[in-house]
Formats: C-alpha cells, sequence, structure tokens
C-alpha cells in the first residue's frame, strides 16, 4: 500500500478509534496513575527540558536501570546501525523511518498467545500480552506498556494533528502512537505496529537481549527512610531502592502503626542494586557514612527503636561480610571510644520486608530537598 493511503487510513481508524471509545468509555485514568496520559505529558515535558539543558548529549540523561532491572542506557548509534542490518526492508520502513504498517495486516494483530513483546531491533520487552485488547482498530493495541521506563514518548506534529509517538527507550526504535481512549485501569491505547515487535510465548526461554540484570537485595535501616532511601538511590549500580519496614512483631505494618513503636519495625530501605556495578561492602560503606552507628534507637532528632541502626542479610554471605564490615569500623579512628550499636540479623530471622505508603517513597524526589552523597 502507498504511504499516503497507508496514513490516510492509519488517521480515520485512530479517530474512529477515539469516537467509538468514547461513546462507552469508562473513566479517564486518575492522574495519579503512573501510566496516565498526564503523567506521559510530564515526562515529555521533563524530556524537552533535558534536552534543552544538556545539548552536549541529552540521552546521557536516561536512566541507566528501568524498574524492572533492565539496562536501558540508550544505545550508541553504530550498534543500532548493526542491529538493523538484520531488519527486512519493511520492518525497517516502520522501525527506523517512523512508517506505519496497513492496519488488519500485521503479524501481531490476532495474536492470543500468553507472552511478552518485545522490540524487535535490541530486544527490550515493551508490552506483556495481559495487557492486550482488541481496539478494533487494525493494529495490535496495549492498555499499559511492559515497564514504564521501556518506552519513550515524543510529540509527533506530522500530518497536521499532534499526537503522542512512542519509542523504545533503548534504542529509539519507532513503535507507534498512544492515545487516550483505551480501557481501563489507564484509560490510554499503544497502538503498535506489529513490525516493530518481536513475541516470545510464555514458557519460552527469552534471547540474552530480552532478560533483566541479575540483581540482588540488601536491607539498611539507618533512621528515617526518606534519607537513607534518598543517598542510596544514588549510589552506582543501584537499581531501585524502596522505603519500608522490617524486624518487627505484625505483618503488613503502617506507617501510623509504626509510629507507635509497639510493633518493633526499624524504617528500613529496601536497595536491589547490580552486583557487577557496585559490591556489597561498597553498600554498607555507603550506609556508614549517611548515618550514625552509634546512636542507640534513635538517629538525631528522630527517637524511638524504628530509627534504630539496623542491617538485615540477605544470606550467610552478607551475614559474614556484616559482621566483618563492623569489626573493622570499630577499630578505626571514626570510632576511637563509640561502640557501634547497629543491629545485624537474617531476613529469614527477622522476617520479610513491608514497603512502605506510596507517600513515603521518593519523599525526597516529590518534595525537593535531595541531599547530595558525602564524599567517599
Ligand atoms: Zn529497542
Amino acid at each position: 500500500m502507498k504511504l499516503a493511503s497507508t496514513i490516510a487510513l492509519f488517521l480515520a481508524a485512530a479517530t474512529l478509534g477515539i469516537m467509538a471509545a468514547r461513546a462507552a468509555m469508562s473513566p479517564p485514568a486518575s492522574p495519579t496513575d503512573p501510566t496516565g496520559m498526564k503523567d506521559i505529558n510530564r515526562k515529555i515535558e521533563k524530556d524537552e527540558k533535558g534536552k534543552k539543558d544538556d545539548k552536549a548529549d541529552p540521552m546521557n540523561k536516561a536512566p541507566m536501570y528501568s524498574r524492572s532491572a533492565y539496562d536501558v542506557r540508550p544505545l550508541a548509534q553504530t550498534r543500532i546501525d548493526e542491529l538493523a542490518k538484520k531488519l527486512t526492508p519493511e520492518d525497517a520502513k516502520v522501525i527506523l523511518k517512523k512508517g506505519t504498517e496497513a492496519p488488519g495486516c500485521g503479524t501481531l494483530l490476532d495474536n492470543k498467545k500468553e507472552g511478552t513483546y518485545v522490540c524487535k531491533l535490541c530486544g527490550l520487552p515493551l508490552f506483556g500480552s495481559e495487557s492486550k485488547f482488541n481496539s478494533g482498530t487494525g493494529w495490535p493495541s496495549f492498555f499499559k506498556p511492559f515497564d514504564p521506563d521501556h518506552i519513550r514518548y515524543e510529540k509527533d506534529s506530522e500530518f497536521g494533528m499532534v499526537r503522542v509517538e512512542i519509542m523504545c527507550t533503548r534504542c529509539t526504535a519507532h513503535l507507534g502512537h498512544v492515545f487516550e481512549d483505551g480501557p481501563q485501569p489507564t484509560g490510554l491505547r499503544y497502538c503498535l505496529n506489529s513490525a516493530s515487535l518481536d513475541f516470545v510465548t510464555k514458557g519460552d526461554e527469552l534471547p540474552a537481549a530480552s532478560k533483566p540484570l541479575e540483581t540482588q537485595s540488601a536491607y539498611f535501616a539507618g533512621g528515617c527512610f526518606w534519607g537513607v532511601e534518598d543517598h542510596l538511590q544514588q549510589v552506582p549500580g543501584v537499581i531501585s531502592a524502596v522505603s519500608g519496614y522490617m524486624g518487627g512483631k505484625t505483618k503488613n505494618p503502617t506507617y501510623k502503626d509504626v509510629c507507635t513503636h509497639t510493633t518493633g519495625h526499624a524504617e528500613t530501605v529496601k536497595v536491589t542494586f547490580d552486583p557487577k556495578v557496585v559490591s556489597y561492602s561498597t553498600l554498607l560503606s555507603w550506609f556508614f557514612k549517611i548515618h550514625d552507628p552509634t546512636q542507640l534507637n534513635r538517629q538525631g532528632p528522630d527517637v524511638g527503636d524504628s530509627y534504630r541502626s539496623a542491617i538485615f542479610t540477605a544470606d550467610a554471605k552478607q551475614a559474614e561480610e556484616a559482621k566483618k564490615f563492623i569489626e573493622a569500623q570499630q577499630k578505626s579512628d571514626r570510632f576511637k571510644g563509640r561502640k557501634i550499636v547497629t543491629q545485624v540479623d537474617d531476613v529469614a530471622k527477622v522476617g520479610q520486608f513491608y514497603s512502605a505508603e506510596d507517600d513515603h517513597q521518593d519523599y525526597h524526589e516529590k518534595h525537593g530537598g535531595s541531599c547530595p552523597l558525602p564524599e567517599r
């Protein structure tokens, strides 16, 4: 099909899709929905601002890791060129030249199998079968991405209308567009070209490029978790830092429960890290830099056992390292005459980590006042 007629069909189908959806539309996604259109527009604004602030190479500003532990650093153009050699001319037209395949013709439109849709160019997982739905537009449609960090958005003002283009975060392959007429819970319709995707059936081995990094977890309590989370999140090699509660007697504690200092939980930060980039012992030394391990059941103005200093070890190797680290620190000049009171206990003994309420996640980022890491 000629390009012009393909575009005309695409626009017509997109508009029809919007009209049909408006007629029987469920309420729009809530503004707090992390995958809602407001969120996407904020992301676009932030990216555009980032490009202005860093004219040298805006790509370098992208996060290194996605929430689901994939390396999403932008690929170099030479690597993209190399990967592009395997594409058919039809696929290359869509992926590299922002083309649109004819509606109703894509190979994955009617695919109802369970599995993962990955980027045809670089292999990054982009959508899961659980979010696929029949939009009636003739293109594979999804209501949310596999991971919000795997999709890059850009305003597309071509053909006299403003649309939001979607691309692969890692290799910038063109995928399609996103519209506000999808089903709940997001209210979004990610409209895809089959040409941009490969499908991996559930149970089949994912190709190496589609696998997440092998990560490890560590748990640190050192006073108010807002600051501990903020600091540890900045350590290179840390994929995520999550505020929560650990080491207490009750299940599913809330912030209010823990504030009573009767449940025994400590405000704890769960760190997921890439052991190829940062070692557990490096994390231990950062942890001791950002809090005072000699204060018993308090940290500065915050008093009570929920603010105690603790390391909850995930396995015997971590337990051994933590013990040796504390012994060495105790002998150092920094702690001369001051006793380290950090509790070291195994996760298996103290029980699971419970994530804190959303209000307490990324607190400093949301409210400003983020503190840089101290000098090492
Ligand atoms: Zn890609």
